[in-house]
């Protein structure tokens, strides 16, 4: 399995603070509103594939919405 990240959007209050922190800059802010009224955090399937597991977005998110599942070696 290949590196990925999950976005509780819910969770997300919209800071941008992962998008920021983001080396590779995958992360974007979404166009639509959550429940909460903020624009979550998203990353396309396409920029997910060059995910390199680094957790730099999860360490830096205030609200815990963010899970880092690391490729495993074989
Ligand atoms: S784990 Fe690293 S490379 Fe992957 S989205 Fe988060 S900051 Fe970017
Ligand atoms: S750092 Fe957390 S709360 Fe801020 S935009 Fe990213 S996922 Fe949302």
């Amino acid at each position: 399995m290949a590196n990925r990240i999950v976005i509780d959007e819910e969770l997300c209050k919209g800071c941008g603070l992962c998008a920021v922190a983001c080396p590779h800059d995958l992360i974007e802010m979404s166009i639509k509103l959550n429940k909460h009224g903020f624009l979550p955090a998203v990353i396309s399937a396409d920029a997910m594939l060059r995910c390199t597991g680094c957790t730099f977005c999860a360490q830096v998110c205030p609200d815990v919405a963010i899970e880092v599942y690391r490729e495993k070696k074989a």
